[in-house]
């Protein structure tokens, strides 16, 4: 390895640089502490986090419940494989069925495994109970949708930068505009093979976008009419995010397949799952999947003490009045400001529309100076600014922030 001439940021950002595949484009900050909301740099500089490891940390850095959870796992069995069974797996699977309520669960690592996951068991439901014919089954998704990253995946984004050149594509998925019930309405009507309908409950990546009141609880109802599976990818809403344990909540909607992952380990340890009732779980026999590290004890022991955490500590509660806060303070500032458009979010999963072209990099700019002011945002899509941080901060911190994001907006004004 090469000696470092010295441990500064630069030092460390050369370093990715040079060995590490560029598929990510990091703003200029290297950290090496976290605790609770705020990070430290390898300069001792402290800042609140704004992103939250896209809203896998909701419970805030390094929380000592769920990194003891780690620890005292680590020390006695951390993998078997499903080869074997484990003492920690059962329990865990127990935990998370009452806590979400379904029959069943399927565990996996990261949020791309858990949609890939939920994509098969909704194909083998389409053919096994729906009886549709071999290999004519289609799964409509939404325009700028965000599922992660496998070539399947990827198949059915209308984003270039991630598509292009991938190809040739997976085949089977319609896509249709996403907050638009007509649209779907009419897609399921003039298609009998459909067999699953996969949605964002609010789009993060795309730039936080809540649909219309009423649009999760009447396209379930539609689903539920053509039966047709009605799949949440809640990766990055669910857990607290918006302000209830899940976004489906904020509308009484129970999903038919649920897809977690990110905050489900707070922010740890990579763990995801898919969760269905019997009816729809039980198409999955021995050998038709698996992962060798899905549901291994260290995973099953730090989801629940993550879970844990997220109702002992009323977080689902925290981000709901504080999002309603952060907001409020926003559009207060929205109204005399030419740089910021728009304000919109659920819970505390927000974003501002900086005023300017999707090309124009005053977005980054902002972000540069935000962090230069103390607080760690990332933009989304060009002109997008999503303000995400953990759920356990206090009323005073979020007003902290606020006064430190609309003395940085001022910069640009
Ligand atoms: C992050 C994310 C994923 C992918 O999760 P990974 O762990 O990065 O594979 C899938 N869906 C949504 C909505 C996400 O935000």
């Amino acid at each position: 390895m090469l000696a470092l001439k010295n441990n500064n940021s630069l030092s460390f950002i050369e370093l990715e640089e040079k060995y590490g595949a560029h598929n990510y484009h990091p703003l200029p900050v290297v950290l090496k502490k976290g605790e609770g909301v705020f990070v430290w740099d390898v300069e001792e500089k402290k800042y609140y986090d704004f992103l939250s490891a896209y809203s896998a940390v909701n419970q805030g850095h390094c929380h000592p419940k769920i990194t003891q959870a780690l620890i005292d796992q680590a020390q006695q069995l951390t993998l078997t494989s499903r080869a074997f069974y484990n003492d920690k797996l059962g329990r865990y699977e127990n935990f998370v069925c009452d806590f979400f309520g379904f029959d069943k669960v399927l565990p996996m690592n990261t949020g791309a495994e858990a949609v890939e996951t939920a994509l098969k068991i909704c194909r083998k439901w389409a053919y096994e109970v729906k009886n549709i014919p071999e290999n004519q089954a289609q799964i409509t998704v939404c325009n700028n949708n965000f599922h992660g990253r496998t070539t399947t995946i990827i198949s059915f984004s209308n984003d270039p930068v991630a598509n292009t050149n991938f190809g040739p594509y997976t085949n089977g998925f319609i896509r249709i505009e996403y907050d638009n019930l007509q649209a779907l309405e009419k897609t399921l009507q003039s298609n009998p093979n459909i067999a699953g309908f996969l949605v964002e409950p609010i789009q993060g990546e795309a730039g936080v976008y809540v649909p219309s009141e009423g649009y999760l609880a009447q396209a379930k109802a539609l689903c539920e009419k053509h039966n047709v599976l009605f799949i949440a990818d809640e990766v990055q809403t669910g857990i607290g995010r918006t302000g209830k344990l899940l976004a489906v909540d904020h509308e009484n909607v129970k999903p038919d397949v649920l897809i977690l992952g990110k905050a489900i380990s707070g922010g740890v340890y990579p763990v995801s799952a898919v969760l269905a009732d019997n009816c729809i779980m039980n198409v999955i026999k021995p050998g038709n999947h698996g992962s060798t590290f899905g549901g291994n004890p260290v995973a099953a022991e730090v989801a629940i003490a993550a879970l844990e955490v997220i109702k002992e500590e009323k977080l689902a509660e925290n981000a709901d009045r504080l999002g309603k806060l952060f907001r409020e303070q926003l559009n207060k500032y929205i109204i005399n400001s030419s740089i910021v458009s728009l304000v919109r979010g659920k819970g505390l999963l927000n974003a501002i529309v900086i005023n300017d072209t999707e090309q124009s990099d005053t977005a980054w700019n902002i972000c540069v100076a935000l962090k230069n002011n103390g607080l760690l945002a990332k933009p989304t899509h060009g002109n997008i600014i999503r303000f995400a941080p953990p759920l356990v901060m206090t009323e005073e911190q979020l007003l902290d922030c606020v006064d430190i994001i609309t003395k940085t907006l001022q910069e640009f004004e």
